[in-house]
């Protein structure tokens, strides 16, 4: 079995901001050589996650309108004694920081609207890691 690995740094440029880096993991794919197989994309990260969803406009506003409304940052949250961005820890949690694909016959396998995003929730960062992992034959 082959293991294949690579990490992409993305910077951000508000505190909530979804970045698309379908094209990156694609790369990484087709330079693992990998046939058959999973890529992992994994952000090593507690206030992001990482999706699969469609790069339109509305739909990225949607998603952060709901992180707001849902995670609420305004609220008095434990956490935020201590640092204050307990609404992305918390939305990290549930969301996920990782994400699985197949990949078959070389290519990294989704849908037509599954574009793989980094979600930031507490940016501005100047340095967010996504470590991408290929293992297969
Ligand atoms: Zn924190």
């Amino acid at each position: 079995m082959k293991v294949h690995v690579e990490e992409i740094v993305v910077s951000t440029g508000s505190r909530f901001e979804l970045v698309d880096i379908t094209g990156r993991v694609e790369e990484a794919v087709a330079r693992s050589g990998v046939k058959n197989g999973f890529c992992l994309v994994f952000a090593p990260h507690a206030t992001a996650a990482v999706i699969a969803n469609e790069h339109e406009r509305g739909f990225l506003e949607d998603m952060v309108e709901l992180l707001r409304e849902v995670f609420k940052p305004e609220k008095a949250w434990r956490h935020n004694r201590i640092d204050d961005n307990a609404h992305a820890h918390l939305a990290s949690a549930l969301i996920g920081a990782a994400r699985m694909f197949p990949v078959m016959g070389g290519r990294l396998v989704r849908g037509t609207w599954q574009n793989i995003f980094l979600v930031e929730m507490d940016g501005p960062r100047g340095r967010r890691k996504v470590i991408v992992e290929v293992m297969g034959e």
